[in-house]
């Protein structure tokens, strides 16, 4: 049985929905580190790359935070923290505290893999009991042509992270013309340039893993490796040095 609030948060404290748990993964965040892909997506993008994790969990994905932690326990001589990465782990703000309280008694760190656009009031508590985010920004202005949402709140939240030192890493899936790329580059690499440990991960959309659905509209929107090489320029240009390209 789901529980959710009015805003489609969900009020669960004592277990959280997992769609997988990679005991090891040195892409979400620096070091090594157990991820949790978390189960149910808040805005459904077309180029999703893991779209089995988007759908709203059932009662089966339940997992207890205390069997979480047991499992954790197991790999935690070989790790620096845990990353919550989904589907929107940001949903499940109650389960997130009690667990990532859990985890700092264990000297543990916990980041969060987010897609930007929470509801900042709801998740105020929860960022307090998180280290670092890694924070998506797709659009600015064009949002509703990527996602199934229209909020515009990402950068407020972005904002409001960078000023507690609470971003490691801010990354951009690239699109042509359907989506506002320059825009992002200069509204992120302004907000980041001050921050020269916050790293701009630029990455070029591929089409492997995304729901057969969407791929014939996202075909010809592809960038060029030329396309990509100019966004990291421009970002340069506006002061950002800690850049990774991924094509
Ligand atoms: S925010 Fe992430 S998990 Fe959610 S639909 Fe978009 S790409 Fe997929």
């Amino acid at each position: 049985m789901q529980t959710y609030s009015t805003d489609g948060y969900v009020m669960l404290s004592d277990a959280l929905p997992v769609h997988k748990l990679l005991p090891f993964a040195n892409v979400d965040g620096i070091g090594n580190r157990t991820s949790i892909f978390v189960q149910g997506c808040d805005i459904r993008c077309r180029y999703c790359h893991n779209p089995e994790t988007i759908m709203p969990y059932t009662h089966s994905q339940l997992r207890s935070i205390t069997s979480i932690l047991e499992e954790i326990e197991q790999y935690r001589p070989y790790i620096r923290g845990i990353t919550v990465s989904g589907g929107e782990a940001t949903l499940y703000p109650q389960a997130l505290i009690r667990l990532f309280s859990a985890l700092h008694t264990m000297n543990l760190t916990c980041y969060i893999d987010t897609n930007g656009f929470f509801n900042l009031e709801r998740t105020k508590e929860l960022i307090e009991h998180t280290d670092k985010f890694l924070f998506d920004v797709k659009s600015l202005n064009m949002q509703n042509s990527l996602c199934a949402t229209d909020r515009k709140n990402n950068m407020e939240n972005l904002d409001y992270l960078l000023k507690l030192n609470k971003v490691e890493e801010v990354r951009t899936v690239f699109l042509k013309d359907i989506m506002d790329a320059e825009s992002v580059v200069a509204a992120v690499s302004q907000r980041i340039a001050p921050h020269t440990d916050v790293q701009y991960k630029m990455i070029r959309c591929h089409l492997r893993g995304i729901s057969s659905e969407y791929i014939p509209s996202l075909k010809g929107h592809i960038p060029s490796k030329a396309d990509m090489q100019n966004y990291k320029q421009q970002a340069e240009a506006l002061g950002v040095k800690n850049i990774i390209l991924i094509y």
